[in-house]
């Protein structure tokens, strides 16, 4: 049975909200900022789930079904039923969940130039609202694209590897700079003694490990000829494996011990 509580649906998408997520009432900007930051928060969870259903709605476009969409106090998830394995849907499908936090700077930016907040923007309440939306939108877009795997800018990174290093090397590399940058953005935090970002930080560690143990599991499974590529070694060279799912293309060395053997033999 799941534990958390369905909020509604959303195109069709289930969305949920983890206990866990009543967290976010001891933050800080809730705490202090009574309910105008509470309204805030709440209003910047919204945009995290506006997010997500971007990734949702782009994968549906690849013929990828979303199993349900869970907001949690450190960010949103959107459980895809399978992972894209071609690296143009992979990356449309990370960018669009940035892309939406673009779009409401852009309409918060257009609703500001056609006069909807009082300027300065800061002097009054709808215009401090919208300004620290717009901050927050653009916290979610370039935090979501720094390359830390499997956050959305580690999954740009991958799909732009796996073009010409392959799936399995691509993900191996992205895998290793995403938990690199989870243990200094750990490390950063818990000298910080903010447990939210510590807590993320494990998150991403171990979801990149997960990922890449999923990755060789699969690319383990597909035999040889099904992984795509020239599986027909050209003359001279034959294929070696090099462990689960890392094949490589070795030319056969022909010593000149074999080469008298076989002209004496
Ligand atoms: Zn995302």
């Amino acid at each position: 049975m799941r534990m958390s509580w369905k909020l509604g649906r959303v195109s069709g998408i289930d969305v949920y909200l983890h206990p866990t997520f009543l967290f976010v009432l001891a933050f800080p900007q809730v705490t202090h900022g009574g309910l105008f930051g509470l309204a805030l928060v709440l209003s910047g969870f919204g945009c995290i789930l506006l997010h997500e259903l971007g990734h949702a709605l782009m994968a549906r476009r690849f013929g990828i079904g979303t199993e349900d969409i869970t907001l949690y106090p450190i960010g949103g998830v959107a459980r895809l039923s399978r992972m894209p394995r071609a690296p143009g849907a992979e990356l449309l499908i990370a960018l669009a969940g940035p892309a939406v936090n673009v779009a409401i700077i852009g309409v918060l930016l257009l609703l500001g130039l056609l006069g909807m907040f009082a300027a300065p923007w800061g002097a009054s309440l709808p215009g401090a609202f919208a300004l620290n939306l717009l901050v927050v939108n653009l916290f979610l877009a370039v935090f979501n694209l720094v390359p830390a795997f499997p956050m959305d800018g580690g999954r740009v990174l991958r799909a732009a590897l796996s073009v010409w290093l392959g799936r399995m090397r691509a993900t191996e590399i992205a895998a290793g700079i995403g938990r690199f940058l989870a243990v200094i953005f750990g490390l950063v935090s818990l000298a910080y003694g903010a447990w939210m970002q510590v807590f993320l930080a494990a998150f991403i560690y171990l979801a990149a490990g997960a990922e890449l143990a999923a990755v060789a599991a699969d690319e383990d499974r597909r035999r040889p000829e099904d992984r795509g590529g020239h599986w027909d070694a050209p003359p001279g060279y034959r294929w070696v494996s090099r462990g689960p799912g890392r094949w490589q293309l070795d030319p056969i060395t022909v010593t000149w011990d074999d080469r008298s053997r076989a002209r004496w033999r």
